[in-house]
């Protein structure tokens, strides 16, 4: 009696399948028999019509029947067989540079041939190019295959045939898999069940259209999408749910009104709505004895900071330490420098981590984090090392998530937890990752958005310049700093070379100082000391520069408001929402700013057009919602800013609607469904579920 256990073997069990099939299988990321059978075309050949050769066109890939006409060998330039078919609609020139004298005797004059491959134009009009062909008796009683013939995507080594033939045997057991979505949900968005589907996608017949398999309007491969999707969602829910069974501590303490009123009177500013707004969401987290997992998604400059200190305050009044983690040395210097000066008051210690710190200061810091006489401590990944023991840390804050993937963030939380408390996570991220994507990335999170900047800010003015005309830009550089403002050049490279990105700069920082005598002009990259940077943000802080000439190191955080000038080089390099990030270094005062892209040409359609969005738009929402139009969400997220989520059937630009339906069935489906979460998401996430185990 067959079992499901059938399809968790290992694909080593199928008939023809050695070890060497085995790895070029692994490559695919197939394992085992169900990885197979979810192992879906890529394309289908379409064998199910005898075309007339009459009505062909180059560029076509069809089937045809052809009676031999003639046969001959050339010999002139590459020796090779040709063989012309006719079907009394038109002649095919059959073309072989690989033969044998069998095959010659095969083409006999009168046999009938059927062919199959693409047509092309040759020297006596259409030809095969080595077609499949076979003899058959007349083209009366040739009967053409009822289904599409799959393409499946392959790997080296492995060829089409062998891929067919072992996914034949893993299709003979599809009927043992069990099909988790309940019918209610099925007929509701008229789904296919899930072997039909399966049948539908690897043998389609007749009836199913090319153009819906291409499109993926096909509603086998729609509900296939839909429980992919659904998958990576319960599984990232499934690590919500049990993170609740877990104790952090409650920050509740009788000091806490007049801490809190003491912060907010400190503060040269009063928050704004949005940022009381999620303050209240953070603080009713905090209070409770479960911990806290929330995301604080805002714009640049909506002022996460302050927010993420208010919930350092809360843990500090309670009585516990506070780690805050950012991923580049430049922007933990900054918030450094901001809880430094915010919690000056306080009696404890603000201190700072990084890889770079070492001998008798590390050990110092360290010892402080131990007795707990340092009650905040910032710094970059520096932090989760194995040396650095809490004494009572509280509550976590990472800033700038989308340096992080899910998985960091997980091994981060274990990281603090003790005494069989876990303390609570604050997650703060200027992605503006459209609501749809955020739920994909985000479900294990309870979402706060900052949806307000701070009043008076102007709108920075963007325009998309060519580089020719460089030395205007240099001139209102010229113009920019007798006003006594500040600005930005950023640097950028097409390569992922930090190296070569800096070099670059370099060049860029001698022109401009040679270019501008009277403008004091400094370079910073992510290759100098980080004294040395320290140094020079300070002297741009304090007005002693004019200009710092940069390389994307600048992206995330850097906060002087004076500085109201940007100009990017290659903007078109980046994506838009990095392009957005950098901008948003200006307009952080009251008084005007300006971005200038400025682009080498010539310029693409496409880049063209996002430059454009840039232009018009200073809302990363928006920006990031045209981006995901015109280029995809792979790219609007940015592996590096995912942590990577692989999909095998689902396109989340193709099934943005499935997003939705998700949302809405998702919840009720972890309340009917428990039993059904682990096998879903063994069957789509397969190894890279321990990431949601918790
Ligand atoms: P981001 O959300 O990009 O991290 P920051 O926290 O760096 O933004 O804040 C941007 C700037 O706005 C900082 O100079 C900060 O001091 C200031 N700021 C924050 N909140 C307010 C507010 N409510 N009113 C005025 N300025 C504010
Ligand atoms: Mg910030």
């Amino acid at each position: 009696m067959k079992t499901s256990h059938a399809l968790t073997q290992s694909v080593a069990t199928l008939t023809g399948v050695g070890t060497h099939t085995v790895g070029r299988l692994r490559k695919l990321g197939i394992h085992v028999v169900q990885d197979l059978i979810f192992h879906l075309p890529l394309r289908y050949e379409d064998r199910t019509h005898v075309h007339a050769i009459g009505a062909l066109t180059a560029g076509m890939t069809a089937l045809i029947c052809g009676k031999v006409e003639l046969v001959d060998v050339l010999s002139k330039g590459r020796k090779s067989l040709i063989c012309r078919v006719s079907d009394g609609t038109g002649f095919m020139t059959l073309k072989f540079f690989h033969f044998s004298a069998d095959q010659h005797n095969i083409f006999k004059t009168g046999t009938w041939l059927s062919c199959f491959a693409e047509v092309r134009h040759g020297y006596a009009g259409l030809e095969m190019v080595h077609p499949e062909y076979r003899v058959i008796a007349s083209p009366d009683s040739y009967i053409p295959e009822n289904r599409l013939t799959p393409v499946y995507p392959l790997t080296e080594g492995l060829s089409q045939a062998t891929l067919r033939k072992v996914m034949k045997q893993a299709l003979n057991q599809v009927e043992l898999l069990q099909d988790w979505i309940p019918d209610s949900i099925l007929q509701r968005y008229q789904y296919p069940s899930l072997l039909e589907a399966i049948h539908t996608l690897h043998a389609p017949d007749e009836s199913v259209s090319m153009l819906a398999l291409q499109n993926g309007s096909l509603p086998a491969l729609k509900r296939l999408a839909f429980e992919e999707l659904l998958s990576h969602y319960l599984s990232l829910k499934k690590a919500k749910v049990a993170a609740k069974v877990w104790q952090a501590p409650s920050f509740s303490s009788p000091m806490l009104a007049s801490s809190k009123e003491h912060f907010l009177r400190s503060l040269p500013f009063t928050l704004t709505g949005a940022q009381q707004r999620v303050i209240g969401e953070i603080e009713a987290d905090c209070m409770s004895a479960q911990p806290m997992m929330r995301l604080v998604q805002g714009d640049v400059g909506s002022g996460k900071t302050v927010v993420s200190a208010y919930a350092a305050l809360l843990a500090l009044t309670a009585g516990y330490q506070v780690a805050v983690m950012a991923p580049t040395e430049l922007l933990a210097e900054q918030h450094y420098r901001n809880f430094s000066a915010w919690f000056g008051g306080f009696q404890t210690q603000v201190l700072y981590l990084t890889g770079q710190l070492k001998g008798k200061a590390r050990a110092a810091t360290l010892q402080a984090l131990a007795d707990g006489s340092a009650g905040i401590i910032v710094g970059t990944h520096a932090l989760f090392q194995d040396s650095v023991q809490f004494h009572k840390l509280g509550l976590i804050i990472i800033d700038e998530q989308h340096r992080f993937g899910v998985h960091q963030r997980m091994a981060l939380r274990d990281k603090g937890q003790q005494a069989g408390l876990r303390p609570h996570q604050l997650v703060m991220t200027a992605t503006p990752i459209p609501r749809t994507l955020a739920m994909l990335q985000y479900s294990d999170l309870d979402i706060s958005i900052i949806d307000e900047l701070p009043p008076n800010r102007k709108p920075i003015v963007t325009s998309v310049i060519p580089a020719e005309r460089r030395d205007d830009v240099i001139a209102r550089i010229n113009h920019w700093v007798a006003k006594k403002r500040q600005g930005y050049w950023v640097c950028t490279l097409i390569e992922e070379s930090e190296v070569l990105q800096c070099e670059a700069a370099e060049k860029t920082a001698e022109l401009l100082i040679e270019a501008l005598p009277d403008v004091r002009i400094a370079l910073i990259h992510g290759r100098m000391k980080s004294a040395e940077k320290d140094a020079i943000m300070q002297a741009f802080k304090h007005h002693e520069l004019d200009l710092l000439v940069a390389t994307t190191v600048i992206e995330v955080g850097v906060d002087v408001p004076n500085s109201g000038l940007m100009i990017i080089e290659n903007p078109e390099r980046l994506g838009l929402s990095q392009l957005h990030q950098l901008r948003g270094r200006v307009g952080r005062g009251a008084d005007d700013s300006y971005c200038l892209l400025m682009y080498q040409s010539p310029l693409s359609d496409t880049a063209r057009q996002r430059l454009g969005i840039l232009r018009d738009s200073n809302d990363g929402f928006v920006i990031a919602e045209k981006d995901l139009q015109l280029r995809g969400p792979g790219d609007v997220m940015g592996t590096r800013q995912t942590g990577q989520i692989h999909f095998k059937v689902a396109d989340l630009a193709r099934d943005a609607d499935l997003l939705d339906i998700i949302q809405q069935v998702g919840e009720q489906f972890l309340i009917d469904s428990p039993h059904a979460i682990q096998p879903l998401c063994d069957r789509w996430l397969g190894a890279s579920t321990d990431y949601a185990e918790v």
